[in-house]
């Protein structure tokens, strides 16, 4: 038995719906923001009523990187190739960050010659995005920004069986807790729908919200599906006590079985179930 982390962020709790493996390598890379956002939602006092909580406008970081980001709580540690844009929550400032890889020559004649990351508010990004036409890819969580729902929203912890479960919900109202994706196609949506139903209903769970609101957008399609649906606390407390069984090794975790989800994993080099020790 090894002993499992402490502090939790839910997104990587509700990866357990997409592969059991990336689950359990999320959660332990994540301890340490887990618990940093702990540390300074209780010192900023946030996350008890969410009517208290401005809904900030996050902030965009963009990096004069090519090849790849920096996430902001591990200096020495990149993201994957692949990920072209990180929502990280900015430790310092409690706002939503995002990290942005751009070409630098499409950026030179907005802020002439960069080394340094420049920080911008969402709205300057966006209306950069339009000014210079950047593809979809490159903009990244812009595509939250423009089609999800605008909503209040809360960044929270919450206490379960001694652990500490850190939460950022798209979205919440007296009613719901709403969560946005968007994926390529129907076929994607498919496989990611779980994942977002499963954070939403651990927000539910833990904010007593009797519904959840899921929105996925299908770019191929032009078109965002919405899923609405009862909230389940029975489902919630099940995924928070499979990911502890996963993590105490007392359960024995399943690979996705699709081998185009190893393919185009960012975890391929970590993962015990492509390369066992
Ligand atoms: S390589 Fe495959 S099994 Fe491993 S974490 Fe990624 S998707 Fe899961």
């Amino acid at each position: 038995m090894t002993c499992g982390p402490t502090y939790f962020l839910a997104g990587n709790i509700a990866k357990q719906k997409w592969c059991h493996f990336e689950a359990i390598i999320r959660c332990r890379e994540n301890e340490d923001l887990a618990r940093r956002n702990v540390e300074k939602i209780r010192e900023n006092g946030w996350g008890r009523n969410y009517y208290d909580v401005p809904v900030v406008e996050p902030l965009v970081y963009v990096i004069p990187n090519l090849r790849s980001l920096l996430p902001i709580n591990k200096p020495n540690v990149r993201t994957p190739p692949g990920e072209s844009f990180e929502k990280v929550l900015d430790l310092e400032t409690g706002e939503t960050v995002l990290y942005a890889r751009l070409d630098p020559a499409k950026f030179e004649k907005h802020f002439g010659e960069f080394f340094e990351p420049v920080k911008i508010t969402y709205s300057e990004w966006r209306s950069l995005c339009s000014r210079i036409c950047l593809s979809q890819q490159e903009t990244g969580d812009t595509e939250h920004f423009e089609f999800a729902e605008k909503h209040p929203t809360i960044i929270a912890f919450w206490e379960w069986e001694n652990r500490y479960i850190v939460g950022f919900p798209d979205g919440l109202t007296d009613e719901f807790v709403y969560e946005f994706r968007s994926v390529n196609s129907y076929y994607l949506l498919h496989h990611l729908k779980p994942v977002a139903l499963a954070q939403a209903g651990l927000y539910a769970y833990f904010l007593d919200r009797p519904k959840i609101r899921v929105q996925i957008r299908v770019k191929q399609a032009n078109k965002i599906e919405t899923f609405e649906q009862k909230s389940n606390p029975d489902s919630a407390v099940a995924l928070l006590k499979s990911m502890l069984a996963l993590l105490d090794g007392s359960a024995e975790p399943i690979p996705p079985g699709m081998a185009w989800k190893c393919k185009s994993c960012s975890f391929r080099t970590l993962c015990p179930h492509l390369c066992p020790a």
